[in-house]
């Protein structure tokens, strides 16, 4: 098996300091946990970007300021989220882009979040692809559904993708995909040739979902973006549920992947 990436994502837009005071909002916390979670095993980090009342926002000036200071401290593969509960215009979701991070997220479909409905047209996708094309990044499709893995697929079909693809399993979020081992199997025998694949089990789905990509040879995503208990009634720190994925890892029999041999495994220019 190929070792282990695990992604850190660190603050979401859903979250705030009320729930769990350990979530980091502003670009100094965000840069001081992905000092932690770099040191702690964390090979990428997916960077969502706060205002100062911790509402969600696409600020340029945040992204920039948060991935120089990633980049000066850490090796960490800088990933930026594209997601709409900020400003849901096109320019907005895509501003981060410019900043050229090595990755970025790509939902491939629409699905209903619990409060609202997570709208992603298919124009919307394909200028999404080809704006990461054109800046040299590598997507990671966002699979909340399995209709969006082929429609992920289709994007290579339309040249506005390259394989071999990179896919994240959003499991457990009410009104999507629930978690259970027999969703995770069915989606990941449906990837195309070559794929890799991590996944990211939403509150309590994290940590059994995390201990089957670690035995199933995908890659594991945590953080507090996904769930802010480290056990029930225990809330959790970013660094302490990237630790907890080592040690299951190691007693597993997996090995951690730096951030230079995720770019490996993860096909980075
Ligand atoms: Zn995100």
């Amino acid at each position: 098996m190929e070792k282990l990436i695990i992604t850190v994502a660190p603050t979401g837009s859903v979250p705030t300091k009320k729930e769990n005071p350990n979530l980091p909002v502003t670009p100094e916390e965000v840069i001081e946990d992905a000092v932690r979670c770099f040191g702690s095993g964390a090979s990428v980090i997916h960077l969502h970007a706060r205002d100062s009342e911790q509402r969600p926002v696409h600020d340029q000036a945040f992204f920039r300021q948060t991935m120089e200071g990633i980049r000066e401290k850490t090796n960490l593969i800088l990933q930026v989220s594209t997601g709409g509960r900020a400003n849901p215009s096109w320019e907005s979701r895509s501003a981060a882009l410019e900043l050229r991070p090595e990755m970025a997220s790509l939902t491939t479909g629409s699905v209903n979040f619990p409060d609202r409905s997570y709208v992603n047209e298919p124009a919307f996708i394909e200028y999404l692809a080809r704006k990461m094309q054109d800046c040299g990044i590598k997507p990671e499709m966002e699979i909340f559904d399995l209709s969006m893995v082929s429609n992920a697929v289709d994007l290579v079909r339309k040249g506005l993708a390259e394989e071999p693809l990179h896919f994240n399993f959003v499991l457990g979020l009410p009104g999507a995909l629930p978690f259970n081992p027999a969703n995770l199997v069915y989606l990941v025998q449906n990837l195309p040739p070559g794929a890799t694949w991590t996944v990211s089990g939403i509150g309590r789905a994290q940590l059994p979902a995390a201990i089957l990509a670690i035995i199933m040879g995908g890659h594991v995503r945590v953080g507090l973006e996904d769930n802010i208990y480290y056990q029930k009634g225990l809330l959790a720190t970013n660094v302490a549920l990237v630790d907890r994925v080592v040690r299951l890892a190691r007693e597993l029999g997996r090995e951690i992947a730096s951030p230079d041999e995720a770019r490996r495994i993860l096909h980075l220019k």
